[in-house]
């Protein structure tokens, strides 16, 4: 049987068996079907995961006996026992009861979701886990390929370790607060399962936040909020791209300066309010946009002309809202 190994160095190992699949297990791989069996074994120190191509010694491998493995090489975590490995019976070795007692799954028997682990025990095993752990810090969502595949990055603890769980596509639109307990299965593919009861024996604190660039936040000022409106200067309906990506540019002689598009016919429109408002004891000019407009009056901007729109906006007053202000704007605007 020809099996292509990339070179890897060498090693013998001496293990006790404490499990072996099956029955043989078959790959197909580049055209080719290779055969083999799987066993657990644990030397002295620690348990690994044996593939084993000589299906002829199936038969001959038994749970509880010692073995030497020569000339093994290792593979994504697997020690791989070619047909040009020798395996012989040796003397049996001691193998710690923690080591005997752990859950040890052929590889076969892994479920996609993964094996539960403890974050320390998923970071050592070149399978698939499955965790629960205390959300830390939730980054701010990235989108990658041309922006169709949104990432999100998280940090989890669990009472061995704290980890960073890249999540993809609707996982990391979720919603996640610190301190959340969270269930990750399938770390490969880092599949969110949803929240969980609150793991007491978890604590989360400051100095637990990993220091990753991919936590940074951009610069974050305060959420301000009792921002209240008893006046305006004035209000400007205009006519607007009805490209959604131009976001409402103002049409310049019926053309649009971003998209050149032109729309004599039937323009959008589109509205915002100006007005002064005093922030650091400096008094500036502000706009608010019909988007946010209308969340502060609750109700679609009447765009038929700056009366009516000045009309609906003041019996409005006071508005009062939360928003970050930043550069003489209001943003994130929420009532
Ligand atoms: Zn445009």
């Amino acid at each position: 049987m020809d099996i292509q190994v990339a070179a890897s160095p060498q090693e013998d190992v001496v293990a006790k068996i404490l499990n072996k699949s099956k029955s043989v297990q078959k790959l197909s791989k580049g055209g080719k079907t290779y055969t083999f069996f799987n066993v657990i074994g644990a030397t002295e120190k620690e348990v690994k995961v044996f593939r084993i191509y000589q299906c002829h010694k199936f038969s001959t491998i038994f749970i509880g006996k010692t073995y030497k493995f020569v000339k093994v090489t290792k593979r994504e975590g697997t020690l791989i026992v070619n047909s040009n490995c020798p395996i012989t019976f040796t003397a049996p070795i001691t193998v710690p009861d923690h080591l005997r007692d752990e859950m040890h799954l052929l590889p076969e028997d892994v479920p996609t979701t993964g094996t539960p682990s403890t974050i320390s025990e998923a970071l050592q095993t070149a399978g698939r886990s499955a965790i629960t752990g205390k959300v830390v810090q939730i980054s701010p969502p990235k989108y990658a390929r041309d922006s169709a595949l949104p990432i999100r990055c998280l940090s989890v603890k669990d009472s061995t370790s704290t980890v960073k769980v890249c999540l993809f596509e609707r996982n990391a639109e979720m919603t996640f607060s610190p301190s959340d307990t969270v269930q990750l299965t399938g770390l490969y593919k880092s599949t969110y399962q949803g929240f969980l009861p609150d793991a007491a024996n978890i604590q989360v604190n400051p100095e637990d936040k990993l220091d990753d660039p991919d936590f940074q936040t951009a610069a974050a000022p305060g959420l301000k909020p009792g921002v209240s409106i008893t006046e305006f200067l004035s209000v400007s309906v205009y006519e607007c791209c009805r490209n959604q990506k131009c976001r409402k540019k103002k049409l310049v002689s019926q053309k649009c300066p971003t998209c050149q598009l032109e729309d004599k016919d039937t323009p959008s429109k589109t509205c915002f309010m100006s007005l002064m408002y005093k922030h650091n004891e400096q008094p500036s000019k502000f706009s608010i946009f019909q988007e946010d407009l209308e969340k502060l009056i609750g109700e679609t901007c009447n765009l038929d002309s700056e009366e009516s729109l000045v009309e609906q906006i003041a019996n409005k007053l006071p508005l009062t809202f939360s928003c970050v202000i930043q550069k003489g704007t209001f943003q994130n605007v929420s009532i």
